[in-house]
């Protein structure tokens, strides 16, 4: 099959609708990063997505809305705090888990009897969404295991030839893939997976928010995952990536003691004028680092880099969510200083 690059156009986005709502795959931009959009509904178009990713079949897609109204069609109830939520985060990058009903097929939702519903911001994925008339499955439109795509030609490297489309809408705002969160109880939710709605803006309008431990620690053997995803190495380029915590001297003094052919460090802008090996930047605060590092960590593949020492980001804020995927990008190899 060829790929087709389309322009975000309105006319190429008629074109894109065309194929999703025909049954095809179609690469298209989000807020967050590139999606890989099939037809929810559509349990052959689904199954295609997880063949072209290569994503086990328990990881679920989260659904695209053009509006959270919708949501009452996809899912059997919603909690006040839900729509809550929705009022201030939608659209934008943030995922809720809610029941679902039989309109969202097993394959779509991974065999779970919930669904991941997201309603995006982006211009382009808003609007194909709304000239197809269908719910939008969409997992990052990356290689499973591989870095998620920030931009169209990441998402050509990894899809061509497997799907009908990629929509070029430039490079993600965000960087990192939606939060995801479960709603506990009244008042209270889970974090699944980190992202740019961070703890602290969820907390004004939940009186707790909870971070799932899945988040900054490796799955227990026989431990069930709140969020499969949670499961899997993710967002790993070929190079060996290595998380190093500390002051900028004792990362300096680490590197120079391992340093070698093949290594390149992943450090912040504001460490570059002192540090004296190989190395790549990522931005100097969490903001940036999210919307570079899955574009860093490709970059550092096509650069030939084997081994790279990563500053690490703080935890606080949208750091969350940049630590949470380095921490699966190191296979939970982190190195205390
Ligand atoms: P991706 O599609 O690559 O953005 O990944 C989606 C993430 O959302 C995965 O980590 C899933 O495990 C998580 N997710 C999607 N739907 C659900 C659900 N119904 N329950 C829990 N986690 C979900
Ligand atoms: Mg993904």
């Amino acid at each position: 099959m060829d790929t087709v690059l389309l322009s975000d156009s309105n006319n190429e986005l008629e074109k894109a609708a065309d194929l999703i709502r025909n049954g095809e795959i179609v690469g298209i931009p989000t807020e967050t990063v590139y999606g890989l959009g099939a037809d929810a509904s559509n349990e052959d178009a689904v199954r295609r997505v997880f063949e072209a990713k290569g994503r086990p079949a328990d990881n679920p897609l989260i659904v695209h809305l053009a509006d959270f109204s919708q949501a009452k069609e996809y899912t059997t109830s919603i909690p006040e705090l839900a729509y809550k939520l929705a009022e201030r985060f939608c659209p934008g990058p943030l995922t809720m888990v809610l029941p679902k009903n039989d309109r969202i097929p097993m394959i779509t939702s991974g065999g779970l009897d919930t669904v991941g519903i997201r309603v995006p911001s982006h211009r382009v994925m808003h609007r194909i969404i709304e000239l197809s008339g269908r719910p939008i499955a969409a997992p990052s439109a990356n290689t499973s295991g591989y870095p998620s795509p920030t931009s169209a030609e990441h998402v050509m490297r990894d899809m061509n030839g497997k799907i009908a489309a990629v929509v070029d809408g430039g490079s993600s705002e965000f960087g990192v893939e939606s939060t995801v969160i479960s709603i506990e109880s009244r008042n209270s939710v889970r974090i699944l997976r980190p992202g740019c709605i961070t703890k602290e803006m969820l907390s004004e309008l939940c009186s707790e928010v909870i971070i799932d431990r899945a988040i900054l620690h490796e799955l227990e053997a026989g431990q069930k995952a709140a969020s499969p995803g949670m499961k899997y190495k993710h967002y790993s380029p070929k190079a060996d990536i290595i998380m190093v915590e500390g002051s900028l001297e004792s990362f300096i003094s680490y590197v120079g003691a391992h340093n070698g052919e093949g290594v390149c460090s992943l450090i912040f802008d504001t460490d570059k004028e002192c540090f004296p090996y190989r190395y790549m930047t990522y931005g100097k605060d969490s903001s940036e680092q999210a919307h570079l590092l899955f574009q860093r960590l490709r970059e550092l593949d096509d650069a030939g880099a084997e081994k790279v020492y990563v500053r690490a980001p703080e935890t606080e804020g949208v750091g969350l969510a940049v630590y949470n995927r380095l921490i699966r990008a190191a296979g939970f190899e982190v190195i205390r200083i």
